[in-house]
């Protein structure tokens, strides 16, 4: 059966001033429940809490006091869940409401728990509605935006597609608002100008958080999802889309697409530190395929446990790789440029031959 992630933005559900927009939302419930009634699994991650909560709490624009948004992100998670589940049930769907942070998704254990909770809905034909679980995510434990939330969902459950429903038809080849804008039909791989075009580092156009899009879109596709940002205001594309209509900007998957557990440890897990490379492990890694051994590490930054995921970088701290490392960065100090029989003898004790083995390590 295949399965889709459908990602909808705030801006297209709601705003502080009207609070939540119904109509749309039920529009939304009918071209979603027809592309489950098709026999497609759908999972959604749906923004909308805070600005639906600004509005209950008479606030007219969102406030830079964090604990505010927190409490209007508590009082509107209510109201989107409500309306969600009534407008679905219009059309004999359920859902269910999934709130996740940063830290389920980087513990590997909570990671598991979620994907098994979300197979387990779908099973039912019941229809996860995620979103970030913003009452308790502080900065360190957030996803930033629900973008980067609609991304690693499409991972973790091994989506066939992620749709981002967005308020304009697509990427533009330039701010849309601007003249000779013209929708980008599909792009085969996100580069540094495609990024730029959006809005990204080093251009001045704002495109209506097309970046972050991009941004989604450009780890989807590692993963070997295929993505497609379109517009979320206008009624009846989605079935569209899965009728095989090009509707949108097209994003093409990466061939060899990283499984679940090399998604994980790019995207998911958090690095605790750094080991940097010679040019020869260098090499090893990125074009042999090898595991790293300790006679190729120069430098330790930061200080981490076995078992912790560190980055890989080059002598000049270029990130290539990152994976769980066997030795701490404490042993890392004693044995770095040693030689893998001279482990033992060493620290008195020895792990493994290989400090990242390769099946634990992903290249960047
Ligand atoms: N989680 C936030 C909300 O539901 C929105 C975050 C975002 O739009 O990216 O209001």
């Amino acid at each position: 059966m295949k399965r889709l992630v459908i990602k909808i933005g705030s801006n297209i559900l709601a705003s502080a001033e009207q609070g939540l927009n119904t109509r749309r939302l039920r529009a939304i419930t009918k071209d979603i429940s027809e592309v489950a009634d098709k026999g497609y699994q759908v999972a959604m991650v749906s923004s909308g809490a805070i600005a639906a909560g600004l509005k209950k709490l008479g606030l007219r624009e969102k406030p830079h006091d964090i604990r505010l948004q927190q409490a209007a992100a508590a009082i509107g998670q209510s109201s989107l869940m409500w309306a969600y589940e009534h407008h679905f049930s219009e059309f004999n769907k359920k859902v269910a409401q999934v709130l996740l942070t940063r830290d389920d998704i980087a513990n590997r254990l909570r990671y598991i728990n979620a994907k098994n909770t979300l197979f387990t809905l779908m099973s039912y034909n019941v229809i996860p509605i995620i979103n970030e679980n913003d009452p308790v995510a502080v900065d360190e434990i957030k996803f930033g935006d629900n973008d980067m939330l609609a991304a690693l969902t499409a991972g973790l459950i091994e989506a066939d597609m992620l749709v981002i429903l967005s308020d304009v038809d697509g990427l533009y080849s330039k701010d849309p608002g601007r003249k000779g804008a013209k929708i980008i039909k599909s792009v085969d791989k996100i580069t540094p100008d495609i990024e730029k075009i959006a809005g990204g580092k080093g251009s001045a156009v704002g495109t209506g958080g097309m970046y972050s899009k991009l941004l989604a879109a450009k780890q989807t596709t590692d993963y070997g999802i295929p993505v497609v940002i379109m517009n979320g205001k206008k009624s009846g594309l989605l079935p569209g889309l899965i009728e095989g209509k090009k509707i949108g900007t097209y994003f093409e998957p990466r061939k060899q697409g990283l499984t679940s557990k090399k998604g994980w440890i790019a995207y998911g897990v958090r690095s605790r530190g750094a080991i940097y490379l010679d040019d020869g492990a260098v090499k090893a890694l990125t074009v042999r395929g090898k595991s790293l051994l300790p006679s190729g590490i120069t430098k330790i930054e930061g200080r981490f446990d076995v078992g912790d995921y560190v980055r890989c970088l080059t002598r000049e701290g270029k990130k290539i790789a990152k994976g769980l490392t066997n030795y701490s960065s404490k042993d890392l100090e004693h044995i770095k440029g040693k030689k893998t029989s001279e482990i033992e003898r060493v620290l008195g004790y020895k792990y493994s031959d290989e400090v990242i083995h390769r099946d634990n390590l992903v290249l960047i």
